[in-house]
């Protein structure tokens, strides 16, 4: 999502003026666009301003600006901690953007720009069109979250849930697709509780997609973060109808623990979570699964980190994402006895072992056989190309005559854990 605020950020800077630069001294201007939701990311911008800050020694100051996550969650902290910084501009606020720096050029005073604005945001960024033109683009469609799992900063940073308005998304959408976009991925921290009303009609992440499926043009339709609780059936019948829909579904199941799992508020247990992908297995028998770990939260012992593991095996989850519990401020997990530090490194990296034991098994199994692959660029080697599998693995292969957009039949020739190689030939008839 921060990569979509990124862009839109830039779409609305470039309409006074501002335009990007590749040599970082050129800059008079820098943004970092952030992100709350571990430590780590955090601890990061202050070291990024700090070699800003370096690199400047001698020249002339830059306009300073963080937005996003951390700049919501820490405001006048930040630019009391750091005041290098000139302005903190929030999540739900960077539509206001070009008034704010104005505004600084001309009174030189430190500002603060931290309110929930969401419905104004996006009828502002309704305005200026949205001037991606990669292959794969995103677009968001529901911000904030009113589940407030105990480890989450999420309801705080981003605000409630939000949803867009069905037309501008389907308008976003074709736009996009006339700028050679062939792959849109839907976002939202709870992308599946999309939820809009208007003249009566309601619509549900499910009436975007079934519109999305007829875009001329468009081949691939993907959606993410979701939550197990909103996998209603009306969604899971997209995987049978609408043959754009991607059969690969991010669901993050956070722990295999029914004690963790109550202990962090998640509001759904494995039982549940398993029979969603029965019935995502019912509809299409070649349907895969990643998801979210969190391990070493509070609690946690050694028989519900092997419930995890055991999950893991069973369900066989491919393109998974593993962190170690990170305490954030504010939320309920925060004030809970943390777990060793050295003991968490360790069972992280067992777990990671395992995911990418399975992620290796997965991908040997396309080995001497074609799939279909979009070319998302051309690698500087004259001859090689970058795609994406319909399950989001990354593929180099060799191709003469190929460009970007195109859907291709490519022969896998040798793997790695990350990545799948080959030879094209044939190029597939597009799909739309
Ligand atoms: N809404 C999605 C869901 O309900 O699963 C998740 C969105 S969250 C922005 C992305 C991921 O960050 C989560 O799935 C979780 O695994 C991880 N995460 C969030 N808070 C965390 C924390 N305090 N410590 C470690 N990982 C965290
Ligand atoms: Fe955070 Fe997702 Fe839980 Fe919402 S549902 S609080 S975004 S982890």
């Amino acid at each position: 999502m921060n990569e979509y605020d990124s862009n839109r950020i830039y779409d609305l800077v470039s309409t006074i003026g501002f335009s990007k630069t590749e040599i970082k001294k050129n800059a008079d201007c820098f943004l970092l666009n952030t992100c709350h939701i571990r430590e780590k990311a955090t601890e990061k911008v202050y070291h990024e301003i700090g070699r800003v800050k370096k690199e400047f020694r001698n020249l002339q100051k830059p306009l300073v600006i963080v937005s996003g996550c951390v700049a919501q969650a820490e405001s006048n902290e930040m630019l009391k901690r750091e005041p290098y910084i000139d302005m903190v501009i929030g999540p739900q606020s960077y539509h206001k953007i070009n008034d704010l720096i104005l505004n600084y050029k001309r009174k030189k005073i430190k500002i603060n720009e931290t309110e929930f604005d969401v419905v104004k945001k996006f009828d502002e960024l309704e305005k200026i069109s949205n001037s991606q033109n990669k292959i794969s683009s995103f677009i968001t469609i529901q911000e904030g979250c009113d589940k407030f799992c105990n480890f989450c900063v999420v309801p705080y940073t981003r605000g409630p849930e939000f949803s867009r308005s069905f037309n501008q998304i389907i308008h976003e959408a074709k736009e996009l697709v006339k700028n050679g976009v062939r792959e849109i991925i839907l976002l939202g921290q709870n992308v599946n509780a999309y939820y809009f009303s208007d003249n009566d009609k309601n619509y549900k992440l499910s009436s975007i997609i079934k519109e999305l499926n007829n875009i001329k043009n468009l081949n691939r339709i993907r959606f993410m973060t979701s939550h197990p609780n909103d996998m209603s059936e009306d969604l899971i019948n997209c995987y049978r109808d609408c043959e754009k829909l991607m059969p690969l579904l991010h669901l993050p199941v956070q722990s295999g623990s029914d004690k963790i799992l109550q202990l962090m508020n998640r509001k759904h247990n494995i039982k549940q979570y398993l029979a969603i992908l029965e019935k995502l297995k019912n509809v299409n028998k070649n349907f895969k699964i990643s998801s979210d770990f969190i391990i070493s939260y509070p609690e946690e012992n050694e028989k519900d980190f092997q419930d995890t593991l055991n999950l893991i095996n069973t369900v066989g989850f491919i393109n998974s994402y593993s962190f170690i519990f990170s305490p954030r401020p504010g939320t309920p997990a925060a004030i809970k006895k943390i777990n060793d530090l050295e003991k968490s490194k360790k069972k992280l990296q067992k777990l990671q072992n395992i995911l990418e034991k399975i992620q290796l098994e997965n991908n040997k199994n396309y080995l001497s056989k074609y799939c279909e692959v979009l070319v998302e660029n051309k690698l500087k080697n004259d001859r090689k190309f970058f795609g994406r599998t319909k399950l989001m693995i990354p593929v180099i292969f060799e191709a003469n005559d190929c460009k970007p957009g195109m859907l291709v039949n490519v022969k896998i020739t040798s793997f790695s854990k990350n990545n799948l190689f080959g030879v094209s030939k044939i190029n597939i008839e597009k799909v739309a």
